[in-house]
């Protein structure tokens, strides 16, 4: 089902009420797969709103901490209940706001009422152990305690999905939240907020302040009523976010870029290789952290990987991602489509070979979209720039080894660790990789972008701060551990 989209101005949630920004100002939040069509306005708020939201959340805080975690995660299931009943509506919007296609959407949206009803369900878990003391007398054990308040920022890549797997856990552990999504997608991410509002959650626990992030995202950097903040998002903005957090004391999560590499292996199947090469790689139009960005294959298989490759790439539809035949969506924003060409311009530039794709789609009803053909380069490699910047756009750089040895050097031959894979069937060369790669998610005979919300997610190197996010990690993250000694 296909709801219409209203043209509307979406308003900050603060305190338990939707509310204009002190500022007057709005941003359209455009289609990218007509940029003709305006999804929302979504306001340009300013640090007035923001400190009225952190009020806010500090005040709901004190209440809030104090229910058990079973009742705040019945909360959260009844955002998930809330969620589910929008679930068309909501990924119609996202592909209209950021271009993914409605079946990916609806995915993401179905990964959000899950990634909810799992944190409901974490409410009822231990959080603690009791640990013997050398004290025969005495009672030691570890509790644990809410930060407080926290600001979460999201990119505009997953705009349901992200804020959830941040905003969840911080409530169930007893925190309240300021959320500042990416202006680009500020009008999915209010839907969402709409969601928690309906479900009845106590004013003030949840806020929402859209705008600039200069102006937001940095005001919840420097902001001393917030006392964590999760971040999604570039590694130039993280490092931002680290420095500001550090400077004052606040706890911080960054969650950043990748390269990840896929590995295809002389005895790989190469049939599935190159299906979660291009499921892995282009789905999202290239844009999540996790997209696979560098094929290394071993020399044995090159061609004939290759191959394979260029016969499926060139039979993805590309299109409106509201359409049924759509396989890939266009870019999520202008700046974003620029960036992706400039670094296919800067592949050639510096002797990669183009072999497939390259160019900005304006044909056959797409000239007012963000879109780029999938691109396939080849002769790549490591030292050039599209073998070590994040694109984050549909675009495969193809490297061709002799050994795994190398394959493994080259693999970990840049700043990211976010997720890497490797498709072989033999168990030895399995294990090699999981010892020698250096990244956060090892995958094995599968793509690289694959997440199960009750795993850790995160990176190794500049691809996070080292923490982990979802699953029963993100407990770290959101909570303080007390060590109680207790002497009757
Ligand atoms: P971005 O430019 O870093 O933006 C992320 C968020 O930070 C947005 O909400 C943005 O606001 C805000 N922001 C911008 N400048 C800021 C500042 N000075 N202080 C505080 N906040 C600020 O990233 P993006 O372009 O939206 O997203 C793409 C990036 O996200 C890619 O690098 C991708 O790898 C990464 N990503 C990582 C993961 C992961 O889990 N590792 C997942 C998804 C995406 P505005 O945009 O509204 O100005
Ligand atoms: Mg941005």
């Amino acid at each position: 089902m296909i709801v219409k989209t209203e043209v509307k101005t979406y308003l900050n949630y603060v305190n338990g009420s939707w509310i204009p920004a002190s500022t007057n100002q709005v941003d359209p939040s455009m289609n990218p797969a007509n940029k003709r069509e305006i999804v929302g306005y979504v306001q340009k708020s300013g640090r007035d709103d923001l400190d009225q939201a952190v009020a806010a959340a500090k005040q709901a805080q004190q209440t809030w901490r104090k229910l058990s975690a079973p009742a705040r995660g019945e909360y959260l299931y009844k955002v998930a209940n809330a969620l589910e009943k929008r679930l068309d509506e909501i990924a119609e919007t996202m592909t209209r706001e950021m271009g993914k296609t409605y079946p990916e959407a609806k995915g993401e949206t179905a990964r959000g009422i899950a990634i909810l009803r799992y944190y409901a369900g974490e409410g009822m878990r231990k959080v603690g152990d009791v640990i013997p003391s050398t004290d025969s007398e005495a009672f030691m054990f570890t509790t644990r305690v809410p930060l407080g308040v926290v600001g979460v920022i999201t990119p505009w890549n997953f705009p349901v999905a992200i804020p959830i797997w941040k905003i969840a856990p911080a409530l169930v552990y007893g925190n309240t939240v300021v959320f500042k999504p990416a202006q680009e997608t500020a009008v999915t991410a209010a839907k969402v907020i709409e969601c928690f509002a309906e479900a009845g959650l106590p004013s003030g626990v949840v806020n929402l302040v859209t705008g600039p992030g200069s102006v937001i995202g940095q005001g919840i950097i420097d902001h001393p009523g917030i006392n964590g903040i999760t971040f999604t998002g570039s590694d130039e903005v993280g490092k931002r976010v680290g420095l500001g957090a550090l400077a004052r004391g606040a706890k911080y999560q960054l969650e950043m870029g990748g390269k990840n590499p896929v590995i295809v292996a002389a005895d790989a199947d190469l049939d599935l290789a190159v299906e979660a090469t291009v499921s892995g790689g282009l789905r999202s139009t290239g844009q999540k952290c996790t997209a696979t960005s560098r094929v290394i294959v071993q020399s044995e298989v090159y061609d004939a990987f290759k191959e394979k490759l260029l016969a499926k790439v060139q039979q993805l539809q590309i299109g409106d991602g509201l359409h049924d035949t759509t396989w890939m969506g266009p870019c999520a924003s202008e700046s974003q489509l620029t960036t992706v060409l400039s670094y296919i311009e800067k592949g050639i530039a510096e002797g990669a070979t183009l072999v497939y794709g390259g160019r900005r789609l304006t044909e056959n009803g797409l000239e007012q979209g963000f879109y780029v053909e999938p691109t396939v380069f080849e002769n790549v490699t490591s030292d050039m720039t599209i073998a070590q910047e994040e694109i984050f756009g549909p675009v495969l750089a193809l490297i061709k080894v002799d050994t795994l040895e190398q394959a493994f050097d080259i693999a970990n031959d840049v700043k990211f660790g976010l997720s890497a894979s490797i498709f072989t069937k033999n168990i030895g060369s399995m294990l090699s990789f999981i010892n020698e790669i250096e990244a956060g998610l090892v995958r094995i005979n599968a793509e690289s972008a694959g997440v199960e919300l009750q795993a850790p997610f995160g990176g190794m190197k500049q691809s996070s701060s080292h923490s982990r996010e979802q699953g029963q990690a993100a407990i770290e993250f959101y909570t303080s551990i007390k060590t109680v000694f207790v002497k009757p």
